[in-house]
């Protein structure tokens, strides 16, 4: 195996991983190694803190409070609000939209900006490399309004189809949804480019970031996009906070999608108003508490840098993907030109599942299965694979560890070594 080394790691970035107290922790006796970063990432010990602290120091419910602890606590969730607008570069705090994560983000705007406003004859598109949770939200307004969904489809190497993309896009285009990354593959989607496109025919542009925002800097100013959305926990944060990024007229012109309390402004029995955005779409005590933490993980993420993140990643994905390609019998899927750190395989004879079973055993962990992007497996005809992700927090080490497993369970399928 003759896979180039690494450029040196970054000082901060070769300590990061002491920031991350599990990853201390042995698993089955071994050292873990924690390829799974793409499910969800771990959390650095400023993330875990800062909630404990609000706990500990700050908890209280938000708005209308009279007392001294609930104006703490909101003028800490307003700061995270704000701290997620720089993080974005957006224009304003009001374009930040606090959620669960990604999911609940696609939901809002499938049902309260599609809903409304599409029939019979419209359409939306997204493509074949997306996610469950950037389809079947889409599905579900469709049936609900009798849109269609048109998909533009992938090549061989995982790339979008540009040039089937012309034909599809059109006047009765009115969403364009796409990912930023590609959970399943790893392919970076030219953002700027796509969302350009879809302008010029008229439609909005949403991107799914759930894979990007923790890979490389995200300026949704620059972008262009229309909707933007990322969930915390895959950017080293709590799991329960999200939010949508949407232009500030077109969130100010949405109706609300879920009715309670802090979203509205009076409430009668003959009907109700609304509060402004953000809060018309933040309905119920939202998770405070998670807010702060996603604050406190970009503060994290920021003080090691998104440029540094980005150059390692590389650099750990082209040593992956040249010392696991060197394997006889893996097989790599997804190879488009622009890659983050993810990278599926299959090894022949051997089910993906089988494969996690035992590198597990091994003490790493990897994800196997459709990885939530089942027409993506069907486009490839495969019923899912291995898929190794990589954080910033990994090494060499992880990698050489990888391989080795891999040529154990080899080895095990082939009969020896037991
Ligand atoms: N989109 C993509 C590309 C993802 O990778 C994921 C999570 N695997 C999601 C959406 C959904 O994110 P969440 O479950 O945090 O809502």
């Amino acid at each position: 195996m003759n896979a180039p080394a690494i450029a040196p790691l970054d000082p901060a970035l070769a300590r990061a991983a002491a920031d991350f107290p599990i990853l201390a922790r042995p698993v089955r006796k071994r050292r873990l190694v924690y390829l799974d970063n793409a499910a969800t990432t771990q959390k650095p010990a400023a993330v875990i803190e800062a909630e404990a602290t609000f706990y500990r120091e700050s908890n209280a419910n938000i708005h209308r409070g009279v007392h001294w602890l609930s104006q703490r606590a909101t003028e800490l969730y307003d700061a995270a609000r704000e701290r997620v607008q720089h993080f974005m570069h957006a224009a304003r705090p009001e374009e930040i939209v606090f959620t669960r994560g990604t999911t609940e983000a696609i939901n809002l705007v499938a049902q309260a900006w599609v809903r409304p406003r599409l029939g019979p004859g419209d359409e939306i598109l997204v493509t074949c490399m997306e996610h469950h949770s950037n389809i079947v939200p889409w599905q579900l307004v469709c049936e609900q309004t009798g849109a269609t969904l048109k998909v533009v489809p992938v090549d061989e190497r995982g790339q979008l189809e540009l040039e089937a993309l012309d034909a599809l896009l059109g006047p009765r285009t009115r969403l364009f949804a796409f990912t930023h990354v590609s959970n399943a593959l790893g392919t970076v989607n030219p953002v700027a480019e796509l969302v350009r496109r879809a302008h010029a025919v008229g439609a909005l542009a949403l991107v799914d970031g759930a894979q990007a925002v923790a890979h490389q800097a995200v300026d949704v100013q620059a972008l262009g996009c229309d909707f933007y959305a990322f969930s915390g926990h895959k950017l080293y944060g709590p799991t329960g906070i999200g939010a949508l990024y949407g232009r500030f007229e077109l969130l100010d012109a949405m109706g609300p999608w879920q009715g309670g309390g802090d979203m509205i402004r009076t409430v009668r029995f003959e009907g109700s108003t609304w509060a402004d955005v953000p809060q018309r779409f933040e309905a119920g005590t939202p998770n405070i508490a998670g807010a702060v933490g996603l604050a406190a993980a970009i503060d994290y993420i920021e003080s090691v840098g998104l440029e540094a993140i980005a150059v390692h990643e590389h650099a750990l994905l082209a040593h992956a993907t040249e010392a696991l390609g060197a394997v006889s019998g893996v097989r790599l899927i997804g190879t488009a030109a622009h890659k983050a750190g993810i990278l599926s395989f299959l090894v022949e004879g051997i089910h993906p599942h089988d494969l996690g079973t035992i590198l597990d055993v091994e003490g790493v962990a990897i994800r196997a299965g459709h990885h939530c992007a089942m027409p993506l497996m069907n486009r490839f005809g495969i019923p899912g694979t291995a898929r190794a992700s990589f954080a910033l927090y990994n090494d060499e080490a992880d990698i050489a560890a990888l391989v080795a497993a891999v040529r154990k369970a080899q080895q095990l399928f082939r009969g020896e070594g037991r």
